[in-house]
């Protein structure tokens, strides 16, 4: 944390969080100035270390060439140290960016170990420099992994891999009796269903009270073939629409192991919409609903909260923006007060990737509705 005494170059590596925006930000180096250090490390970018480190050597020596020039003098001993820290390694399995903070003289020294890459950037001043830590806890969208089995269920938040809230909840099913009669078999057996459906309503009222409380963007189901339908149909229409994915986990397993099984969703969800906000797909409402309508869509994004009139054909499912004669095979359309739920609708009914976006400046540019196509 900010403040701390310990000048080790280990030592414990925090989670991004508000709290810790909010300390670094309340530093003050006085007349020592404080190094911040933004480094790509992203081994998708950079197979090998010495990559990256050649990027870390180009800043350091700018930072010192304008020390030596104006009268802001390059603090050689924090450079030094973020250096090491950097030549160190990074677990790169986990980590895409690093944030170092770094003002020795005032105990300063925070290394932030970050799942999502940053933008190279060294930066000398009398306060930490924490503008791209406020921009990555913005965009970045949480996920909540929902596990659940016949009586019992658990719930995580997940922000930028780390969890951030977790509920559970446990409803015993009743003792089944081997030696009864067939009335009181069946009873019981009614009995049992009563009670797994009652789990099931518990388990998605508490993933709505964990959406009220954190507004996350996606929802990981895990849940047996046998009660996912009932579980995904107890949802609330808006955590319905969330489902970015569903995985095979079972209740009792640790966090690491629901941690590692989110990481390549979490990727999913970010590559899908750096691809389609980049060009290779389509955005806006007319060009989305025709490419639904045609089954070329994998992954439809759109902004939170979009709606939008439109109309929909009863004979043929064409969707669109214009009506009354249906273009594809002249049927009269029906007007709808929302086109944008009928096309969410559809892209679930398709097994295609729905991902639901908050605050995402890109998507609303592109007319708050784009997909990623499969051809
Ligand atoms: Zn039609």
């Amino acid at each position: 944390m900010a403040g701390t005494q310990d000048l080790a170059v280990e030592g414990a590596v925090n989670a991004l969080s508000q709290d810790v925006i909010r300390s670094l930000a309340a530093f003050r180096g006085h007349d020592a100035p404080v190094v911040s250090l933004y480094l790509d490390v992203d081994g998708r970018r950079y197979v090998r270390p010495k990559e990256y480190e050649l990027r870390l050597d180009a800043l350091v020596r700018h930072a010192q060439e304008r020390g030596n020039g104006g009268n802001g003098v390059a603090p050689a001993g924090d450079l030094a140290r973020v250096e090491q820290r950097v030549k160190q390694g990074v677990d790169r399995s986990h980590t895409r960016g690093l944030a170092i903070f770094s003002c020795a003289a005032h105990g300063l020294w925070e290394v932030l170990e970050l799942p999502v890459p940053v933008r190279n950037q060294l930066v000398v001043n009398q306060v930490p420099y924490v503008r791209q830590l406020e921009v990555i806890l913005a965009e970045h969208e949480r996920i909540c992994v929902l596990l659940a089995d016949r009586q019992r269920a658990r719930m995580l938040v997940v922000e930028l891999g780390q969890p951030v809230d977790r509920s559970e909840v446990f409803d015993e099913l009743p003792r089944h009796e081997d030696d009864t009669g067939d009335w009181e078999r069946d009873h019981v057996r009614d009995h049992a269903a009563a009670v797994v459906q009652r789990h099931l309503r518990r388990t998605a009222a508490m993933a709505f009270t964990a959406f009220q409380r954190h507004g996350f963007a996606h929802l990981v189901v895990a849940a047996a073939d046998e009660i996912a339908p009932t579980l995904e149909a107890e949802l609330h229409d808006y955590l319905r629409q969330r489902i970015v994915a569903r995985l095979v986990l079972p209740v009792s397993s640790t966090e690491a192991v629901i941690l590692d099984a989110v990481q390549p969703v979490e990727i999913q969800i970010e590559r899908a919409r750096e691809e389609a906000l980049s060009g290779k797909g389509v955005a806006g409402l007319p060009g989305v609903l025709g490419a639904l309508v045609e089954r070329r869509v994998e992954t439809l994004l759109v902004s939170d909260g979009y709606d939008a009139p439109g109309w929909r054909c009863g004979t043929c499912g064409n969707l669109g923006v214009r009506g009354r004669a249906c273009p594809a095979c002249g049927a009269r359309m029906e007007q709808l007060d929302d086109v944008v739920e009928e096309a969410v609708e559809e892209a679930l009914k398709q097994s295609c990737r729905v991902v639901v976006c908050v605050g995402n400046a890109d998507l609303d540019v592109q007319g708050r509705i784009a997909a990623l196509l499969r051809f």
